[in-house]
């Protein structure tokens, strides 16, 4: 079983929990759902909230650790986001008694940093779009130290009730629900499977994040038999590692194909997949490299899988790269 007592697993479980009930606690209030980012992507109140309270924590409690998190009070620079920024306050208000806005958006602000030797990396609210439609979303918090995680926090809070999910570098991956006194952890697995045919196959909920005619030609070449599963967030890997899942593709979407994944999406899931047995790579074969600063410039998308069926993805993945013509016709 993994160590809660150790000041990083402890302070990274407890904060993972809170923030994913406030996440509930915003979601069920929400009337302005998100703000459109400089990249078109939706923030929300609740993204900002969870920012700033995990970083406040961590700041305090490792104050030479970066913190390299997804949002920036950049953000409230237009009059629609003051009044994010007003609720956002409030919500931190609860927590923090007397926040300022000041204060919140140096919280925010901490997690602005560049990767280090060591550091934290968060996805307050991953899979926003998730979120805002009221299905899967994670809160992501991991530790990596020279380019390896260490930790990998997820708090999914729609997943089979609720789940938390913990990893720790060899120490497992275990799951247990958000909030639960009792501590209840059982030890995930990855599933068994070596058929591809009966492969369950995870994707992005959305289109714009995956390539849905090469997945249609991946499945082909597989000879899957079942609909790939659509689910949006990290909450994907949970489900992997846990062997409810045995393939997950991350694909390089054709209005991006120069698209690099951002650490705070992948650090947590990787070693929640890796500690339950799985392996995790890039659609090249390359293990993820998380020393080359807040994007992975080194890899091109993601393959996560049970281990059985890794070689038998990636030999299809490098004849579908060979032969690019033959989905043109059926691009989105
Ligand atoms: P998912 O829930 O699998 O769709 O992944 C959610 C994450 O995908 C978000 O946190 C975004 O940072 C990230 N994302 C945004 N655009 C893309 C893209 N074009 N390809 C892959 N991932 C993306
Ligand atoms: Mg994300």
């Amino acid at each position: 079983m993994i160590d809660l007592t150790h000041p990083e697993i402890g302070l990274a479980v407890k904060m993972v929990e809170q923030a994913s009930h406030l996440a509930k606690q915003i979601q069920k209030g929400m009337v302005v759902p998100a703000l459109a980012k400089e990249d078109s992507s939706p923030v929300t109140v609740a993204d900002f909230a969870i920012q700033a309270l995990v970083a406040r924590s961590l700041a305090e409690a490792y104050p030479e650790v970066p913190l390299v998190a997804e949002e920036s009070s950049d953000s409230f620079g237009t009059q629609e986001g003051q009044t994010i920024l007003e609720q956002v306050i409030q919500w931190v208000g609860r927590i923090v008694p007397g926040a300022t806005g000041k204060e919140v958006c140096r919280w925010i602000d901490h997690g602005a940093q560049q990767p280090g030797r060591r550091f934290w990396t968060l996805d307050p609210i991953d899979g926003t779009k998730g979120f805002v439609r009221k299905d899967q979303y994670a809160v992501a918090l991991a530790l990596v130290v020279e380019g390896k995680v260490q930790i990998g926090v997820l708090g999914c809070p729609n997943l089979d009730g609720s789940s938390l999910v913990v990893a720790v570098r060899d120490q497992g991956c275990w799951k247990a629900r958000l909030l639960d006194e009792a501590r209840n952890f059982q030890q995930l697995q990855v599933s068994e499977q070596d058929d591809p045919s009966q492969a369950r196959v995870l994707r992005s909920f959305e289109s714009g994040h995956t390539h849905v005619s090469q997945m249609d030609e991946l499945m082909t070449s597989l000879g899957v038999q079942a609909e790939p599963v659509r689910m949006d967030s990290q909450a994907k890997y949970a489900l992997l590692a846990e062997g409810k899942g045995d393939l997950l593709f991350r694909l390089l979407s054709p209005r991006q194909p120069d698209y690099r994944e951002r650490i705070w999406d992948q650090a947590a899931g990787t070693l929640v997949v890796e500690e339950a047995g799985g392996n995790v790579t890039d659609l090249d074969g390359k293990p993820l490299d998380f020393s080359v600063g807040k994007m992975l410039v080194a890899n091109r998308g993601v393959l996560a899988s049970n281990g059985r069926l890794h070689q038998a993805a990636l030999e299809v993945l490098g004849a579908s790269k060979m032969n690019p013509e033959s989905r043109i016709q059926n691009e989105e």
